[in-house]
């Protein structure tokens, strides 16, 4: 049986022939991009999961009827681990793509912030951020680095309860995010997914909306993953901080002298 041309060639190398075409990509990313700047994710090795019950303690009901043991077995050792959190290379490739004037979105899970601190431009947070506390009872805004952990849970000045402006389990995805993404799936040529376990809904649909819609799926992800067999056009498998540069390497020599 002969080998048809896209199964000779390097996947990186096909994928940068198929980003170097592109005109309106997009990525979805997830936890995975970020666990080489040192933040765990939730499944897969090391993952959070492995050690505490997410209903537990990642469900909105969880946090009203006991803000103080989230506070102290979830939110304080994530607000320790982002407030130091740097963007790495997966970062960093996604803002090449855009200055190359391939990548148009990046869709996030992550609450970290990472992608608008390594500079991508247009980023949805789809389950929120973790770079500001709302207050319970005033609603007053106060930046998660500025909160004094002294006290657990933390009170804003009204002495109302502070909560992260990102979703727990049994809330809502915010409206605009929802409804932007669907937009910007149904509309890019190319989807880039990276560090996503294809697992939490309906972040999970997002490739889906992109294939039907006749995008081409481009995976990053070191383990296989539910999308690998259903959706994904091309899976590379491996870490985004040493996929991404060989890949930015791969398309700046197919574009002209960039
Ligand atoms: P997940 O934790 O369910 O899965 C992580 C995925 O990343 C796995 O498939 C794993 O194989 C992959 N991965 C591990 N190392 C990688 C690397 N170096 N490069 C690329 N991929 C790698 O992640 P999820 O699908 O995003 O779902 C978790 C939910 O938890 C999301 O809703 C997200 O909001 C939240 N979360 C966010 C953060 C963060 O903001 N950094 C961290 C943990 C969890
Ligand atoms: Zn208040």
């Amino acid at each position: 049986m002969a080998l048809n041309h896209t199964t000779m060639i390097e996947p990186i190398e096909h994928a940068a022939d198929i980003l170097s075409k592109a005109k309106s990509a997009v990525a979805l990313t997830g936890a995975g991009i970020s666990v080489e700047s040192g933040i765990p994710p939730f499944r897969g090795k090391g993952g959070l999961w492995e050690k505490i019950d997410p209903m537990k303690v990642a469900h909105i009901d969880a946090f009203l009827d006991d803000p103080a043991t989230v506070w102290n077995v979830l939110i304080k050792d994530m607000k320790t681990v982002l407030d130091t959190a740097r963007p790495n290379p997966g970062h960093a490739g996604l803002v090449d793509l855009e200055r190359l004037g391939i990548l148009k979105t990046v869709i996030t899970q992550n609450v970290d912030g990472l992608h608008q601190m390594a500079g991508s431009s247009d980023v949805i947070e789809f389950h929120g951020s973790f770079a500001w506390q709302s207050c319970l009872d005033c609603n007053r805004s106060i930046e998660t680095s500025q909160v004094d952990l002294a006290q657990i849970p933390p009170r804003c000045s009204c002495g109302g309860i502070l909560r992260p402006d990102c979703i727990f389990f049994g809330e809502m995805i915010p409206r605009d995010a929802l409804v932007r993404s669907q937009q910007v799936s149904a509309a890019c040529d190319v989807m880039l997914v990276i560090g996503t376990s294809a697992t939490v809904q309906p972040a999970a649909t997002m490739p889906f909306i992109a294939k039907d819609s006749g995008a081409f799926i481009i995976e990053i992800n070191p383990e296989p993953t539910p999308f690998t067999s259903r959706v994904s056009d091309l899976p590379l498998l491996g870490g985004a901080g040493s996929i991404m540069p060989r890949l930015l390497k791969a398309i700046r020599r197919r574009l002209p002298s960039t």
